[in-house]
């Protein structure tokens, strides 16, 4: 990190842009209430800090630990001097401020009529935003792949999901789970999600963060804490800042029966506002992959501090044709609603009375 003095001019700050590029590297330069700090974003060891510290404007460079430094917290303090998160706005919905965040949806967009149905129900529920799959990750090639198994079905899709956020004024959002669905995705979703699967694809990452809308990153069931902000780094890397990250589960363990689809990691949610000033909201429908615990772990997500919930929503979960077993009804979504705004009031009213 480079760190500008406080009266530095533009030009001292694009002289040391040009000279980051000259070897090589490109700037994340932040200008923020205190002073500009410029991130320095390819390999560091191409350019040594003594001779960046002769450059004009230069007060000092300081190096961030952490193989994720431009979402690093200590980033955000040094120009700005604040330790606050940085919320994501869309649409007229604020990820990452004092109230929860609800996401909801079903599991794949099958028909008009479902997308709407439930849409209606989940906006009656509380929802803020409408999550609908079209481009469906799926581990058996005979499962139901999403009606984007196909060019003329992907784009009708997307678009009912576009009509149908618009007429319950809702964000949506969507998977991209391939490169070549960026376009499309990005020309009618508010949200780009990139699944557990490809947190570890970078190219993806990088073409996902280029579309200049929010995105969505969830962690891999196999990642580290520190592999998921290394790869959310790569979207910052790309000029996009806008990043929500999401915990959805990860791997069980031991050789018995573990009774749900994976762990879901509550503990991730304080350490990752600890590490970093992106917004953090958890999926307990694909971390329990059972119904019976959304409830549960929504409110217990929400006491951990999660800035929403990501929630798969169906009236008829016998019928649905992708993830039946985790669908919980708008009925319950509600119940979901009201008990997190309690939990998130009273946890929010303890910490400030205890500081
Ligand atoms: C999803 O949200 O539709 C999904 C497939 O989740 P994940 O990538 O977490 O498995
Ligand atoms: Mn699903």
């Amino acid at each position: 990190m480079i760190i500008m003095n406080k009266a530095a001019t533009t030009e001292e700050i694009s002289g040391v842009v040009n000279d980051l590029k000259n070897h090589g590297l490109a700037a994340d330069v932040s200008t923020g209430e205190i002073r500009t700090v410029i991130g320095i974003i390819g390999d560091e060891s191409l350019i040594s800090a003594t001779h960046l510290e002769t450059l004009p404007g230069v007060k000092e460079v300081r190096l961030i630990e952490t193989p994720y430094k431009l979402i690093n917290r200590e980033y955000s303090t040094l120009f700005d001097g604040k330790t606050e998160s940085r919320a994501v706005k869309v649409g007229g919905v604020t990820i990452g401020n004092c109230e929860p965040v609800f996401m909801a949806g079903p599991c794949a967009i099958e028909s008009k009529g479902q997308l709407m149905r439930i849409a209606e129900e989940v906006k009656g529920a509380g929802a803020d935003i409408l999550r609908g799959g079209v481009f469906k990750p799926r581990t058996s090639v005979h499962s139901f792949q999403g009606l984007g198994s196909s060019e003329e079905g992907a784009e009708q899709a997307l678009k009912w999901l576009r009509e149908a956020g618009d007429k319950f004024d809702m964000p949506v959002i969507t998977e991209v789970r391939g490169e070549s669905h960026v376009e499309i995705v990005a020309k009618y979703a508010d949200i780009l999600q990139i699944g557990s699967r490809n947190m570890y694809n970078q190219d993806l990452l990088t073409k996902v963060a280029r579309a200049g809308k929010p995105v969505l990153l969830k962690r891999h069931f196999g990642a580290s804490i520190e592999e998921f902000l290394s790869f959310a780094e790569y979207i910052a890397a790309s000029g996009n800042k806008d990043i929500i990250l999401c915990e959805r589960g990860v791997l069980p363990v031991g050789r018995g029966k573990s009774y749900t689809r994976y762990v879901l990691d509550l503990q991730a949610v304080p350490v990752l506002q600890k590490e970093t000033y992106l917004p953090t909201v958890v999926d307990p429908s694909h971390a329990a992959g059972r119904r019976d615990l959304i409830v549960p772990m929504s409110i217990a997500a929400i006491g951990a501090g999660a800035s929403g919930l990501e929630i798969e929503v169906h009236y008829n979960a016998k019928e649905a044709r992708c993830d039946g077993q985790q669908m919980i009804t708008a009925g319950e979504l509600r119940f979901i609603i009201e008990c997190c705004k309690k939990v998130n009031k009273t946890v929010r009213d303890f910490r400030e009375e205890k500081t």
